[in-house]
C-alpha cells in the first residue's frame, strides 16, 4: 500500500460497472448452488469495493480542499450516477433475496444483512432519482453558504471554526463578541438557510410519499437501519433525559457558575470551564500525532499496530486550511482495508476530542475488516459506531498528560462535563426534526418556535442574554447534520450513554472493559443493535431504569469532582 497522497486517483468506468451488475444478477439468478452463488457474489463485493475506494479518495480530496475544480466535478459526476447505479444494483439485491440458496447467505453473513438489502430495495427507487439529484444540489448549496461566511474579528479574518477558539477566552467581553460574531453570521444567511432548508423538508416528504411511507420519520428510521425500536421508543428516551438528565446538567451548570465568579451563566459562558481558561493540548500537529502514537501503544497491542499503519500511510489531514471542509470525520477505503481522518485543527481541546474521537471509528473499521466477512459488515448502525468513538475518548483518559501536563485531570473533567451535559441538546436536535416533519408545511418561524420550545424544556439553564435571534429560536440553523444527516443525531445520545456504562466498568478493571469494548468492534455489523449490545454486556436504554444506571455514576463523580 502507498500513503494516501499517493494513491492514484481515476475515475470509475460506470459502463463496466454496469455490465458487472448484470453479470452478477444472471449468474445469481442461474447459480447450480450455494457456493457458486456466494462466490458470485463475494466476488461482485470485491469488484464494487474498488469504486467505492474511488468514491471515498475523490470524497476525501475534495473536503481537503473546497476550490479543486477537478475534484469537485468528480463529485458531481458521482452525485449525478449513483442514484441510478443504485438502482440498478437493486437486480443483484433481489437476486439474492429470492435466490433458493437464501438461506446460505443468511448463514454466512447474517440475518440483520439480508434485512439491511430489503431496505436497500425499498429505498433504491427510479421514482425518486429527481429528487436524490435535487436533495443532493441543495445540500452542496447549503454547504457553500455556510463555508463562504467569514468575518472580521479581533484583525483576523474567522469562519465559523476559527471563531471558536475566541468563544473560550477567559475575558468575559472577548467571548461575548466572539459568540454574538458568530450569531450574527448565522443570522445574516438565515434567509437562505431558511429557505434551503424548507426546499429540503418539502423534497425528502415527497420521497417518503413516492416511495409509500407514512411520513419521511418512517422512511429515515429505515434509512438509518433503526430495526429494533421506533420513534415512540426514542420520544419516552427524551423525556428520560429530561427527567433525569437534565436536572444533573443544570447543577453542573451552576457549579461553573460559581467557579466562573458571574451573576448569571449567559450562553458564551458555558464553554469556558476554567475561570484561567480551559486546558490547551501543547505541541504541533506533528507532536501531537506522536503522543497519540504513544498512548495508542500503551493503550493495547490492537490500537498501537492501529496507530502505527495510520502514521505509516500518513491517513490523516488534520490542520485548519482555508477552503478546507468544516468539521471533522472518519472515512474508509474498502480495497485498502485502511481508515482516513480528517479534521480541522483550530488550538484548542477539541484537536485532541476529535482525533480521539475519529481514531475510535477509525480503529473500530480496522479491527473489523479482520474479521467480518464482507466489507459491507464492517460498519454497523450510527448508534453501535457512534460507541466505538465516544468509548475511545473515555478509555484514553489515563494518557491525557501527554497533550495537556498538568492540565490533563481539568482536562479530562471539562470533557466528561461535555459529553453529559451535551445530551439533552442532542435530544433538542432530535426532537426538532420529529416536529419538522411531523408538520412540513411549518413556516420558518414556527420552526424557530418549535426549537425553542424544545430547547427550554430540555436546556433549561440556557440563557441567550443580548441575543434576539437565538431568543427566538435560532439556534438549530448551526446544526449541519439538520441539513446534510436528517435524524442523525440521537444516535449520538444513545452512544453516549453506552460509553458511559464502558467507562463505568474501565475504571475499576480495565482489562476486562477493554475486552468488551473489542467485541464490540470485531461484531463490526453483523449483528442487530440489541444483539450487538450484549456481545458487549451492554443494557439497551429502552429498559426501565437503564438510563438512570448509566448516567448515575457518572453524574455523581463530576459532581464530587467540581474542580
Ligand atoms: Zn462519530
Amino acid at each position: 500500500m502507498q500513503k494516501f497522497s499517493a494513491i492514484e486517483y481515476h475515475r470509475p468506468d460506470l459502463a463496466q460497472i454496469h455490465a458487472l451488475i448484470d453479470q452478477t444478477a444472471q449468474i445469481l439468478r442461474t447459480a447450480p448452488d450455494a457456493e457458486h452463488a456466494l462466490a458470485a457474489f463475494t466476488d461482485y463485493r470485491t469488484q464494487s469495493a474498488a469504486f467505492e475506494t474511488m468514491y471515498s479518495v475523490a470524497h476525501i480530496r475534495s473536503t481537503m480542499d473546497t476550490t479543486d475544480p477537478f475534484y469537485e466535478a468528480e463529485m458531481n459526476f458521482f452525485h449525478e450516477n449513483l442514484p441510478a447505479l443504485s438502482v440498478r444494483e437493486k437486480t443483484v439485491t433481489q437476486a439474492v433475496l429470492t435466490s433458493p440458496f437464501r438461506d446460505a447467505f443468511a448463514q454466512h453473513f447474517g440475518t440483520p444483512w439480508l434485512r439491511r438489502l430489503e431496505s436497500a430495495q425499498r429505498l433504491a427507487d427510479e421514482a425518486i432519482i429527481p429528487e436524490q439529484i435535487e436533495q443532493a444540489k441543495l445540500e452542496q448549496a447549503y454547504a457553500k453558504t455556510v463555508a463562504g461566511c467569514s468575518v472580521s474579528f479581533r484583525g483576523e479574518t474567522c469562519n465559523f471554526y476559527a471563531l471558536l477558539r475566541h468563544m473560550q477566552n477567559p475575558d468575559r467581553s472577548i467571548r461575548r463578541a466572539a459568540f454574538t460574531a458568530w450569531s450574527e453570521l448565522y443570522r445574516s444567511v438565515s434567509d437562505t438557510l431558511d429557505e434551503q432548508y424548507s426546499a429540503l423538508v418539502q423534497l425528502r416528504c415527497r420521497m417518503a410519499q413516492k416511495l409509500g411511507y407514512p411520513s419521511y420519520i418512517e422512511m429515515a428510521y429505515e434509512m438509518h437501519g433503526r430495526y429494533d425500536y421506533s420513534p415512540a421508543n426514542i420520544a419516552a428516551f427524551r423525556d428520560e433525559v429530561r427527567r433525569v438528565i437534565t436536572p444533573v446538567c443544570t447543577e453542573l451548570f451552576e457549579q461553573q457558575r460559581r467557579r466562573l465568579h458571574v451573576d448569571r451563566l449567559h450562553w458564551y459562558d458555558e464553554a469556558l470551564v476554567f475561570p484561567q481558561g480551559n486546558p490547551v493540548p501543547r505541541g504541533t500537529v506533528a507532536q501531537l500525532l506522536d503522543a497519540a502514537q504513544k498512548m495508542y501503544r500503551a493503550l493495547s497491542v490492537q490500537t498501537g499496530e492501529f496507530f502505527d499503519f495510520m502514521k505509516q500511510y500518513e491517513l490523516f489531514d488534520l490542520p485548519s486550511r482555508p477552503g478546507k471542509h468544516m468539521g471533522g470525520y472518519c472515512s474508509y477505503l474498502p480495497s485498502l482495508n485502511a481508515p482516513f481522518i480528517f479534521s480541522n485543527f483550530n488550538g484548542t481541546s477539541a484537536d485532541v476530542d476529535v482525533l480521539t474521537h475519529e481514531a475510535g471509528h477509525a480503529f473500530a473499521s480496522f479491527t473489523a475488516a479482520k474479521f467480518v466477512p464482507l466489507s459491507d459488515l464492517i460498519w454497523s448502525t450510527n448508534e453501535i459506531n457512534e460507541i466505538h468513538s465516544m468509548t475511545m475518548e473515555l478509555f484514553t483518559y489515563p494518557w491525557m498528560d501527554l497533550f495537556f501536563g498538568e492540565q490533563a485531570e481539568q482536562y479530562c473533567y471539562a470533557h466528561l462535563c461535555q459529553c453529559l451535559c451535551v445530551i439533552p441538546y442532542l435530544c433538542c436536535v432530535d426532537e426538532f426534526q420529529h416536529k419538522v416533519f411531523e408538520n412540513p408545511a411549518m413556516t420558518p418561524a414556527q420552526r424557530r418556535a418549535a426549537w425553542r420550545q424544545s430547547e427550554q424544556s430540555l436546556m433549561p439553564w440556557r440563557d441567550y442574554e443580548g441575543s434576539d435571534f437565538l431568543q427566538s429560536g435560532g439556534f438549530w440553523m448551526q446544526k449541519q447534520h439538520i441539513f446534510l444527516y436528517p435524524f442523525y443525531y440521537i444516535d449520538y445520545a444513545l452512544a453516549q450513554l453506552c460509553a458511559f456504562s464502558l467507562f463505568d466498568a474501565y475504571q475499576t478493571d480495565r482489562q476486562a472493559a477493554w475486552q468488551r469494548y473489542l467485541a464490540l468492534c470485531r461484531a463490526g455489523g453483523t449483528m442487530g443493535y440489541f444483539q450487538t449490545l450484549q456481545s458487549a454486556g451492554l443494557t439497551p436504554l429502552f429498559q426501565p431504569g437503564a438510563i438512570e444506571a448509566a448516567v448515575i455514576p457518572i453524574a455523581r463523580q463530576l459532581l464530587r469532582a467540581n474542580l
